[in-house]
């Protein structure tokens, strides 16, 4: 079996409304497909985080590497891909297109082998995850408090068990909009916080300990992702618990983070970090520390799949009895093409995902939809 094609697939929505994170403003939604082909006619399909264009010229830069090579040595191809940029790369993109291309490895293997990837990876410990949702972020023209108000009682009515809520805009407005999202989720439903690196350690300490009244299960990238004594101080400053991880690459980006106990709970995006091959390793590094693990998901269908087929294999911890169940984000923001990409849309059901498990990542690509969303030539 041999690698003949690698191809990537930009997929292009104008919105309606730009929405933004603290971070980034969104007025297009871009993504990037990978699709590898084989001699025998097997096609894996994966996907990258980030800037869709550089995503596309990087796996293109791989694209030498992988041609004429045995997709099922998946450790040996991700050594050697890794090794091909490593002087110059290590993080990033560089990483986000290698995680691209390793989970269409992956999804050539189960197919293979006739096996979900959750398989592969040494069995299920669960079929079914539940989702919770992710919103609020700022849309011009639109008054934050009652927009989160409104999103949070539709997230409530649809069925999720948790929401989380963008913040990192300005401290006073941002425990508004908190107060407000409470206020309509009721006591029982699980609620995080997402700054998108806004605040500064002074600023993420000041809302974090008047966010804590909230009942706030995370405050997600409260300062910039360099900054892990700033993390330490926010950490150690206020009551809530820290999360982080989409914007760190591989088991050594992730190392310091972990080891140093700068956050409570890493979130390595499968189509960001290393694909499977290192988030199993990640997942590993955590559990050597004590760290909770929870994926970051943010994407089309293949990334959401990819995801559950990750969350299926991860090992409770502690083992128990009743375990510590991990749980999916997902993206309830405008996105045309995020379902559309397949045939059988991964959508939750009274706020739960069931876990594909047809062969590898247990999805069958649209090829309509990929031409129906490509970008306009330029
Ligand atoms: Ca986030």
């Amino acid at each position: 079996m041999k690698i003949v094609e690698i191809r990537t697939h930009l997929l292009e929505h104008r919105l309606d409304r730009a929405f933004e994170s603290a971070s980034m403003r969104f007025d297009t939604r871009r993504h990037v497909l990978v699709e590898i082909v084989c001699d025998d006619g097997t096609t894996g399909w994966g996907e990258c985080l980030g800037p869709a264009g550089p995503n596309a010229a990087i796996v293109a830069a791989y694209r030498p590497f992988l041609l004429g090579r045995d997709p099922l040595e998946t450790e040996k191809l991700w050594a050697e891909l890794y090794n091909g940029l490593r002087d110059q790369g290590q993080r990033g993109l560089t990483v986000t297109a290698l995680s691209g291309i390793d989970i269409a490895l992956w999804d050539i293997k189960g197919k293979h082998f006739g096996m979900p990837i959750s398989a592969l990876l040494g069995g299920r410990f669960r079929n079914s995850v539940r989702a919770y949702a992710t919103g609020f972020f700022k849309q011009d023209g639109i008054d934050r408090v009652a927009d989160a108000a409104a999103q949070a009682a539709r997230y409530r009515a649809e069925g999720f068990h948790a929401t989380k809520v963008k913040i990192g805009f300005e401290p006073e407005e941002d425990l508004r909009v908190i107060a407000a999202v409470r206020q309509a989720i009721g006591p029982d439903m699980g609620l995080m916080i997402d700054a998108n690196h806004g605040y500064d350690a002074i600023e993420a300490i000041a809302v974090g300990r008047k966010a804590a009244a909230y009942d706030i299960a995370w405050f997600e990238e409260p300062v910039a992702p360099e900054q892990l004594d700033a993390y330490r101080a926010v950490r150690a400053g206020q009551p809530i618990p820290l999360a982080a991880g989409e914007t760190w690459h591989t088991r050594w980006g992730m190392r310091a983070p972990i080891e140093q106990r700068a956050i409570d709970i890493i979130q390595p995006d499968l189509g960001g970090c290393g694909g499977f091959t290192e988030a199993r390793r990640i997942a590993d590094l955590a559990s050597l520390h004590g760290v909770r693990v929870v994926p970051h998901v943010w994407g089309t269908a293949v990334q959401i799949a990819a995801a559950l087929q990750f969350m299926a294999g991860m090992v409770p911890d502690p083992v128990r009895r009743r375990p510590i169940e991990p749980i999916l984000e997902f993206d309830r923001t405008d996105n045309p093409f995020r379902q559309a990409v397949v045939k059988t849309p991964l959508e939750p059901v009274a706020g739960v995902l069931s876990i594909p498990d047809g062969p590898g990542l247990g999805i069958e690509i649209d090829r309509d939809a990929l031409i129906h969303f490509a970008p306009e030539p330029a």
